[in-house]
């Protein structure tokens, strides 16, 4: 069994949602089902090596140089690939993975924090929401996200930390200004942002 991963590094911080600010390795994933137009990630399988389950562990715990054991798993889109043997694979290394996926997906074995960042409009096929057990759920906000998909998400994420993200495209600014709008509106969502990026680390 192997597992196509974009990169894997380390130590950094965590720079979104509830966690943004905690120490932390990164496994990225290669491939994904969507292809969202402002997506800010390489993902594709040029490049990415195909490693087993022991591999990926024994890069990990060489990158936690501070035996921090959080790993971020992430992508392009983590649950196409994510099963019982890496997730036990990671578990038994004493890493509590905290996955970020786009909610398409249910998955193959359990995580211990997982980040639903929905984005229906750009679902394509047989792409739906799969009601997933959300620890968090992130939006990106770009000129889709309105009221009533906010009530929406809500309403299938019954999750305490909820977060709205301006999209960082190139309207980053009016993203913005229109997500501080709906935090005020809607109190149960708190503004997000990408600490990485502010801090400069991958
Ligand atoms: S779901 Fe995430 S990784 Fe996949 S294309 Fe969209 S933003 Fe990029």
């Amino acid at each position: 069994m192997s597992y196509l991963i974009k990169e894997m590094f380390g130590p950094t911080i965590q720079g979104e949602g509830a966690h943004a600010g905690s120490a932390c390795v990164f496994l990225r994933f290669a491939a994904c089902n969507l292809a969202c137009t402002w997506c800010d990630t390489d993902f594709r399988p040029e490049g990415a090596a195909k490693l087993s389950a022991d591999d990926i562990v024994a890069k990990l715990i060489e990158l936690d140089i501070h035996r921090t054991r959080m790993v971020v798993v992430t992508g392009g889109e983590p649950a196409l690939q994510w099963d019982a043997p890496l997730a036990d694979a990671i578990k038994a290394a004493g890493f509590r993975a905290h996955m970020e996926s786009n909610g398409t997906r249910v998955l193959k074995a359990p995580v211990d924090w997982l980040t639903i960042s929905p984005k229906p409009q750009f679902h394509e096929g047989n792409d739906t929401l799969v009601d997933v057990p959300a620890s968090e759920c992130k939006v990106v906000v770009d000129d889709t996200v309105d009221d009533d998909a906010l009530a929406a998400y809500e309403a299938r994420y019954d999750c305490a930390d909820m977060f709205l993200q301006p999209c960082a495209d190139d309207r980053y600014e009016q993203h913005l200004q229109r997500t501080i709008d709906m935090v005020g509106r809607h109190p149960r969502w708190r503004l997000g942002v990408q600490l990485h990026k502010i801090i400069d680390v991958p």
